[in-house]
């Protein structure tokens, strides 16, 4: 068997690429041009509990979480390359395997070497809505709730240009962990989100004082969901702790499950408090009547991707909430890419309903955008009474 080094790997992916294609500089350089990239990528990224829970999760004989992340795929790819490599012609190799390869090929190299120049490869065709990470993009609104973490980040050459990350295909959840060292938290991290709400503790819980009010708001299709920007001055308050509402966006189906049950859809109002914690309302989401104030917000959709557009109207954020605001609460992370964890969720458990043209609204633009049930792991869960 070929032993090739990384590099040489690289090249030999990106050349197969470019014959089967049938052009030749198929892979240009990611560094901050293009039409799609220029901007910088989520800031928030969580450093510590990933790094710590890699410890463990490489004892704990993961073999795809090695000490090196970027194990699993090389060794994957290799196997591919070298069958590939072995051919005369690279006719024997589909698309899909290509663009694998490539992908992982810019995983690993990312991963290894920083500072090294990174190619980016655009296939024409992609099976499956390959989205960006824009400011805003994230679950955390870009913004990072630690300062290290960004200048970890910034380090790490992620300003500039962004990352593809999707819902399905080579880039969706399973690969998320691979795809750049700072989104490891999605696949090391042990208290991720969603997860399926039960067998909470039955306690009496203070609730959720919405100190929200009529607000202008600018709604953007970022790639990954439709969000919802808010002008400061909404907060919530919950056990004494003031957290001001961001931004909130909406998946279909509801990421979270209550006690099994997955729901139509679910909105996530995201809040942060002065040091940048997050604490992430979801109000899910069933079939039913029409609600005025989402109408609203699907009036202004944007005629191009991430493009914000700002209402003419005003919208009622108490409006969005359920009459009865009793939740779920436990600790957990970003459903998107970073991961971060350290986010206080609170399920409201009775839905609102959107009808049935609402919903097919989003659905027309995400019909699928919600993340995989992750492992609960024995977390605490209070179930307010
Ligand atoms: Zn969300």
């Amino acid at each position: 068997m070929l032993r090739l080094s990384p590099w040489a790997r690289l090249g030999l992916a990106c050349g197969l690429l470019g014959l089967s294609l049938g052009f030749g500089p198929s892979a240009r350089a990611a560094e901050g041009h293009g039409d799609d990239h220029g901007k910088p990528a989520a800031k928030a990224a969580s450093k510590e509990p990933g790094k710590d829970a890699g410890k463990e999760s490489a004892k704990e004989g993961s073999k795809e979480a090695g000490k090196d992340t970027g194990k699993g795929a090389r060794e994957g790819s290799r196997t591919e390359v070298e069958k590939a490599g072995s051919q005369p012609v690279a006719a024997g190799v589909s698309m899909t395997e290509l663009r694998d390869l490539i992908d992982q090929k810019i995983a690993e190299v990312r991963s290894k070497n920083e500072t090294a120049p990174v190619l980016r490869v655009s296939p024409k065709t992609a099976p499956a809505p390959r989205a960006r990470v824009k400011p805003g993009g994230s679950e955390a609104h870009g913004n990072s709730p630690q300062a290290a973490a960004a200048a970890a980040a910034h380090r790490a050459g992620s300003q500039g240009h962004d990352v593809h990350w999707a819902y399905a295909g080579d880039t969706g959840p399973e690969s998320w962990g691979r795809l750049r060292p700072e989104f490891q938290t999605c696949m090391l991290g042990k208290r991720q989100s969603p997860i399926d709400i039960r067998d909470g503790i039955p306690v009496q819980l203070e609730p959720i004082q919405f100190d929200y009010r009529p607000t202008p708001f600018k709604v953007i299709d970022n790639g990954h969901t439709v969000q919802v920007n808010v002008e400061p001055g909404n907060a919530i308050s919950v056990l004494g702790h003031r957290y001001e509402l961001v931004q909130f966006h909406f998946h279909r189906p509801s990421e979270e499950r209550l006690n099994g049950r997955q729901f139509d859809m679910v909105a996530h109002m995201v809040h942060k408090d002065v040091d940048g914690k997050l604490a992430v309302v979801a109000v899910l989401i069933e079939q039913g009547k029409a609600h005025p104030a989402v109408q609203l917000v699907w009036n202004s959709l944007p005629l191009e991707k991430g493009m914000e557009q700002r209402s003419p109207v005003m919208l009622d954020l108490l409006a969005l909430l359920p009459e009865d605001q009793r939740y779920v609460t436990y600790m957990g992370s970003l459903t998107t890419p970073p991961c971060s964890e350290g986010v206080l969720w609170m399920v409201l458990k009775q839905p609102v309903q959107f009808s049935r043209e609402q919903m097919n609204v989003f659905a027309r633009m995400y019909p699928m955008n919600a993340r995989p049930i992750q492992n609960a792991a024995g977390r605490m869960i209070k179930d307010g009474q």
